[in-house]
């Protein structure tokens, strides 16, 4: 008989897990995910394409309801997994009867943080994680309402290129003196707030949001330098925490997220973690690659296989407000490191390269990113890069070509 094996949460990496697991171990569980979105699983990254009217919310589906069917899934959607009784390997649900488990696997997610300011809970305080969030985010478009994003990484951005692109005026505001520090460079950055700026929106670099001002509704926010800016609604995207909840008061050990080893498995054995609410090694990662080199790893453990996740290089390579945005490894330099750089400003394209002991290890790119995959294999894979290094600015191509002349 197949072993009962719950996924709690129905987001991005459950669905690459039973992906993964149908390749790998087929009708050697009877796997029930429980989600608690009122909808199928999609595409979360995509949910940007949807606010800013590329993509239509029923097109960012991940897999139509008959893929779950075929592959012997039972899907709860809309159900709040609430507690889980490690001792009766037990999961209850909202309203439902408990669901029993051989193997548990959580897959949570995050939540996006709220600023703890005065007036954070004012009506016209919103977030940007979820598709009803985005729903809200397009009504207040529709009604060109005045919006102030909080936060100038890569949701706050997407938030606010889709708010002005639907036709809200948007203000971004941003606490660091640049867009994106942890995947920009101080030239980079300002490059992509020009050119975010071409789009309509505002940006404040230095700000810190002090105040959310109204009685009952958002009417303002009021930024620590007494900077004040007319509002109807302020959008939080000021960064993300892991889902621990159900973990930490089951008595399974978190930390910023919930610890698991290199198969993934929590401090409990036979229950696991993966995607964003996982910490594996002391870092949570908010991206879906990690997340999916996660899956991978668990279903062949899962299917009795060996495989171990060692932690992800990871690489920023996104379309940030309608910019084509790249950057990995250690771009900032190290000591004794050398950079490689070319910024035309007026043109829009900016790239750096930065190498160290005769190897690339970081590299920025704005604009044109179409090689940004081959830099990514020369950073990963740590060759030497002696006999390219004279073209590999211009590119794959030319480097290439002159390497075999
Ligand atoms: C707008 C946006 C744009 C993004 N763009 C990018 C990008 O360009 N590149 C990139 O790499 N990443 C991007 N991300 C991040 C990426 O979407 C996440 O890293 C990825 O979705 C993580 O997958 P996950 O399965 O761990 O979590 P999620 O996809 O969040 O899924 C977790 C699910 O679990 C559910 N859940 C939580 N608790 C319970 C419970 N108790 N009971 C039942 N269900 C529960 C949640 O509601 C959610 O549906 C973006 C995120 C957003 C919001």
């Amino acid at each position: 008989m197949s072993e009962p094996l719950v996924i709690i949460g129905n987001g991005m990496a459950a669905v690459r897990l039973v992906d993964e697991l149908a390749k790998v171990a087929l009708g050697r569980y009877a796997i029930a995910v429980i989600g608690d979105e009122p909808r199928l699983a999609y595409n979360r990254v995509l949910l940007s394409s949807v606010l800013a009217g590329e993509a239509a919310s029923h097109d960012i589906e991940l897999r139509p309801a008959n893929w779950w069917r075929d592959r012997g899934v039972t899907l709860k959607y809309g159900c709040v997994a609430t507690e889980i009784d490690v001792g009766r390997r037990e999961i209850k649900i909202e309203n439902e009867e408990s669901i029993a488990f051989s193997r548990l696997v959580l897959a949570t997610g995050s939540t996006p943080l709220r600023l703890k300011v005065p007036g954070a809970d004012l009506a016209g305080v919103h977030t940007f994680r979820d598709s009803r969030d985005v729903d809200l985010l397009l009504a207040l478009a529709a009604q060109k309402k005045r919006v102030v994003v909080v936060g100038g990484g890569l949701l706050g951005l997407e938030a606010a290129y889709g708010l002005a692109k639907a036709g809200a005026p948007a203000t971004l505001v941003h606490l660091m003196d640049r867009l994106m520090e942890r995947q920009l460079d101080a030239p980079a950055a300002d490059l992509l707030k020009s050119l975010v700026e071409r789009k309509g929106i505002k940006v404040l670099l230095d700000a810190n949001t002090a105040h959310i001002h109204g009685q009952t509704r958002v009417e303002g926010v009021e930024l620590a330098d007494g900077r004040r800016i007319e509002a109807d609604a302020v959008i939080f995207a000021a960064g993300i925490l892991p889902n621990i909840a159900l973990a930490r008061d089951a008595g399974i050990p978190v930390n910023r997220g919930v610890v698991v080893d290199d198969v993934m498995q929590t401090g409990v054995r036979d229950i696991f973690a993966l995607g964003e609410c996982a910490e594996h090694r002391g870092v949570c990662y908010g991206l879906v690659e990690p997340a999916y080199e996660q899956a991978r790893v668990l279903a062949r453990h899962l299917a009795g296989g060996a495989a171990s996740y060692g932690g992800s290089v990871v690489a920023t390579n996104l379309k940030v407000s309608g910019v084509r945005v790249f950057s990995a490894g250690d771009f900032m330099g190290v000591e004794g490191s050398e950079t490689i750089l070319l910024n035309d400003t007026r043109g829009g394209t900016y790239r750096k390269l930065v190498i160290f002991d005769g190897r690339l290890v970081g590299a920025v790119l704005i604009g044109d990113v179409g090689d940004a995959l081959w830099y990514l294999e020369l950073i990963r894979g740590r060759q030497p890069i002696a006999e390219i290094r004279a073209d590999m600015m211009f590119g794959r191509r030319l480097a290439i070509s002159s390497q075999a002349a």
